[in-house]
């Protein structure tokens, strides 16, 4: 057994007695009807996992992003999909990490208790895509409020949150020295919103994730919702995507056991010209190069955990866990759809809605691309390419 995994075993193993509650077949209804988990959202809600990372003194478990990766893994590890609720974790961190004393005494309690949810962020645009610090969003303080008008793309779980962090320009980008400069994050009350100037539209996609168009027009937000100071958020959203990296390369790291457990059972079960077809190196390879592959990122994700934890910086480290976990759950979910032949194909087997699911994550919640070019730039000193 890998060190990491004996980290937090016993979270590992009450998450893990939770999910065996809702076995694959539940996953497998959701996603051929397009739903929501919401049984399974409410049971984690309930059991308070969905509030471990917020501090006991506002009804949280006080537990670290270390703790909250395993309950994340331990979902997808299951079969399940924590991308139905992955949001309220790191969400929540920016008005931890951010938000005053009363914005945090006045939602976090309610987050904690499951009677809010926090699961949306609204940064992704649609003319401007990975090129954050040129959105056109735009907030415009008027007395004690913001008036927002703009349009952001892929913003997920909006029908199964109360709540939504929202990235907007509060000065233009013209007038700032610096381009990362000039914009704010705002708590948005989405059911005081949709309907009142801003308007969701869903977007049907190859994976069973809740994701929408919004549009803003003139849409008004209490002055009192803007977190930290106006023209810092891209910093403070930053913050939280380190979160956000390091719980999804944990997702992965699930996905990438889970494609690796049914695989290795079906090539020792699996008979063709006589003999198991886990007996053949060209099977066996793969799946054990996938497996050396998803050890390797969980490597990275504890040390990205670890700095977090001890509020150091890790970008670097987050992104480079996600780039690994991601890749390494997708070289899994591959050798285990081959090497299940034809069955892999069927629904029954899940490997196809696993395949999908595990897919995402080399595009969102940042492409390959991106993470290769922070490194090279920001690690190793290369030039701007942009
Ligand atoms: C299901 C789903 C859910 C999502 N949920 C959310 C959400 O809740 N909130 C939110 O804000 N966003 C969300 N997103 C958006 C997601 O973060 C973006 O799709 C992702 O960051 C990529 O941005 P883009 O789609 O605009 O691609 P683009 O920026 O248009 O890039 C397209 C491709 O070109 C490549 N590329 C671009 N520039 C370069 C370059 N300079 N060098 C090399 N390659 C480059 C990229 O790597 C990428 O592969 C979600 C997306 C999906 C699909």
């Amino acid at each position: 057994m890998s060190v990491p995994r004996t980290r937090h075993e016993e979270v590992r193993e009450a998450v893990r007695a939770l999910c065996r509650q809702y076995p694959d077949a539940y996953f497998r209804a959701v996603d051929a009807e397009r739903g929501y988990p919401e049984g399974f959202v409410d049971a984690l809600t309930e059991a308070g996992w969905l509030a471990a990372m917020i501090p006991q003194e506002y009804g949280g478990s006080g537990l670290g992003l270390g703790e909250a990766t395993v309950i994340m893994e331990e979902i997808n590890r299951s079969g399940g999909n924590a991308g139905a609720c992955h949001g309220q974790m790191y969400n929540m961190g920016t008005l931890l990490r951010h938000g005053s004393e009363e914005q945090k005494r006045r939602y976090l309690p309610k987050i904690a208790s499951g009677e809010l949810r926090l699961q949306s962020m609204g940064v992704t645009e649609p003319s401007t895509g990975t090129d954050t610090t040129k959105i056109k969003t735009t907030a415009v303080r008027r007395g004690d409020r913001y008036v927002v008008n703009g349009q952001k793309v892929w913003i997920s779980r909006v029908q199964h949150s109360d709540l939504m962090i929202l990235l907007a320009r509060t000065t233009p980008l013209a007038e700032v020295a610096k381009k990362s400069a000039g914009m704010s994050i705002f708590l948005v009350d989405l059911r005081a919103s949709i309907g009142h100037g801003m308007t969701v539209r869903p977007i049907p996609n190859m994976v069973n994730h809740e994701t929408n168009e919004l549009f803003f027009e003139n849409l008004e937000i209490p002055a009192e919702n803007l977190i930290g100071r106006e023209g810092e958020g891209f910093k403070y959203i930053l913050d939280g995507l380190n979160a956000e990296r390091t719980l999804i390369a944990a997702e992965c790291i699930g996905d990438g056991h889970w494609f690796i457990d049914r695989v290795t059972r079906y090539a020792k079960e699996r008979v063709v010209f006589g003999r198991p077809i886990g007996q053949n190196q060209g099977v066996q390879f793969p799946i054990a190069e996938a497996h050396i592959e998803v050890e390797a990122a969980d490597l990275m994700r504890w040390r990205a955990c670890d700095l977090f934890d001890a509020h150091a910086p890790c970008g670097a480290e987050a992104n480079m866990a996600k780039y690994l976990a991601a890749k390494a759950s997708w070289e899994a979910g591959n050798a285990c759809l081959q090497f299940h032949g034809g069955f892999g194909f069927a629904d029954e087997y899940d490997i196809e809605r696993k395949f999908r699911e595990t897919r995402l994550y080399q595009v969102a919640p940042i492409s390959t691309n991106l993470i290769l070019s922070y490194v090279a730039e920001h690690v190793l000193g290369l030039p701007r390419s942009f």
